[in-house]
């Protein structure tokens, strides 16, 4: 099949390459976790509306599934109450599959009632696939984006920008497991599950006044109809696409052997070069911690109307924040590219999988406001495992999410690497990270990962984050 075929021949590639740089004496070099070979081939075009408002959108995607399946299940997640409220959405305009009409059932999930779609695209297959027959869909999308939205989805009335991410039509696909439909929910914060998938092409049409920010490595431009551009990138494994759109300002720079661009529309509270300084400085510091940077490219976008910080697979989304909140956040977003980019988790069931270890990198290596685990009272040492359903019934829910999920779950990593000794403890996470790139993450993983580092478990399921013996 086209998408296996490619992938062998690049591995084959690849050990070639890599054979004819060893000698005799050298052992044949680790080639380190690839991702899987049957993954999605996505390639995805947005054309971008002048005034910046709105976009249309074109997916086309190869699935393999690994099960057998009678239905292709999308989420369309900037329909999710926080994101949809400030008036982005997403809409499934038109869906072939394999070249033919196919219905398309629209189902709420958890999209409030005023959404114009639901969270969850059901496609039913006229007939069933078996596990490792290529399904090939195309689908028509729009795009509305939110005015001046503190989310990941939006369009400034300030500045000429548009920035818009997890914002097509989102493969619910897990290895091995099958279709994610779980609902969406008022909490601040990610619910998706996604496998990684290629990236075989992004192509976004904007004004040729623009700038634009992509997913991956640029792949050129080219001219396009009626005064726009077509600018192109390319990702071998990525989770998720963002980009930005916009009169910016753009600074490049080569950090660990990434190419960074940092943007921001005129008029940022700090400038360009600081920012770049400091995203450097920060990578430099995780990339000790926890080993190579996961992606050959990193763009960063400052977006005005963001009050914090979103992540991406490569790309990540900032506010213009107060100096002295900008590294323990920075830290906090990149320390995301290995926690949930590389090794990815569902973000709805196990959120602490990203956010404690993200957060725990942050401190480690930035610092921030979470309390010691000594300073934690005992009743509140719990949770940190719960689903983002569970928060839901709290009367602060995004709240009492951060402050368990967060901070209870990164002040209890940051005291087990006290216990275990910062060796151990390192190695066990830089473990955790290799033996789990390019899948989905359970907390199985991270118990199998330490194993040897008791002191880690056993704080660990103190606060709920691994299964207690006996459970
Ligand atoms: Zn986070």
């Amino acid at each position: 099949m086209p998408p296996r075929l490619r992938t062998g021949s690049a591995a084959l590639l690849a050990s070639v390459l890599l054979c004819a740089a060893c000698t005799a004496e050298q052992p044949e070099l680790d080639p380190g976790p690839s991702p899987w070979a049957d993954r999605p081939v996505v390639s995805l075009a947005f054309d971008v509306a002048p005034d910046l408002g709105s976009a249309t959108g074109r997916e086309s995607l190869e699935f393999t599934p690994d099960l057998a399946t009678c239905e292709l299940v999308f989420r369309a997640w900037p329909n999710k109450p926080f994101t949809s409220r400030t008036g982005t959405s997403l809409v499934v305009d038109r869906v072939t599959v394999d070249g033919e009409p196919a219905r398309a059932e629209d189902v709420a999930a958890g999209a409030p009632q005023e959404a114009p779609a639901g969270t969850l695209l059901e496609v039913p297959l006229t007939e069933c696939a078996e596990p490792g027959e290529q399904l090939t869909v195309v689908l028509d999308f729009t795009l509305q984006l939110g005015r001046d939205a503190n989310e990941r989805v939006g369009t400034s009335t300030a500045a000429d920008i548009a920035w818009f991410a997890t914002a097509f039509p989102l493969l619910a696909w897990e290895r091995g497991q099958g279709w994610n439909r779980d609902p969406a929910v008022p909490v601040n914060g990610e619910m998706a599950v996604s496998e990684d998938f290629r990236l075989d092409a992004l192509e976004v049409t904007a004004a040729s006044e623009y700038e634009v920010l992509g997913t991956g490595t640029p792949a050129g431009t080219e001219e396009g109809a009626a005064g726009t551009t077509v600018h192109r990138f390319t990702a071998s494994a990525v989770r998720d696409v963002a980009v930005s759109v916009g009169r910016l300002e753009v600074t490049e720079r080569t950090v660990e052997g990434v190419s960074v661009r940092v943007a921001a529309a005129r008029g940022t509270r700090t400038d360009l070069r600081t920012w770049a300084d400091e995203v450097a400085g920060s990578m430099t510091e995780l990339v000790d911690l926890l080993g190579p940077f996961p992606y050959p490219d990193l763009w960063v976008t400052v977006v005005p109307s963001q009050s914090s910080g979103i992540e991406f697979p490569g790309a990540i989304q900032f506010g213009d924040v107060r100096p002295e909140a900008r590294r323990p956040l920075l830290a906090h977003e990149l320390a995301h590219m290995w926690f949930y980019g590389l090794v990815g988790n569902n973000q709805g069931r196990d959120p602490w999988l990203d956010e404690s270890f993200a957060t725990y990198a942050q401190l480690v290596t930035a610092g921030g406001t979470t309390p010691a685990y000594a300073d934690i009272p005992t009743d509140q040492r719990r949770d940190v495992g719960q689903p983002m359903t569970y928060w839901t019934d709290f009367r602060r829910p995004s709240s009492r999410y951060y402050d368990t999920v967060y901070d209870v779950g990164a002040a209890a990593l940051v005291e087990a690497r006290a216990r275990a000794g910062q060796d151990t403890f390192d190695a066990a996470v830089r473990r955790y990270l290799r033996d789990n790139a390019y899948t989905i993450a359970t907390p199985q993983d991270v118990q199998t990962a330490f194993t040897d580092v008791p002191a880690a478990l056993a704080l660990l399921r103190d606060v709920g984050a691994l299964p207690s013996a006996g459970d």
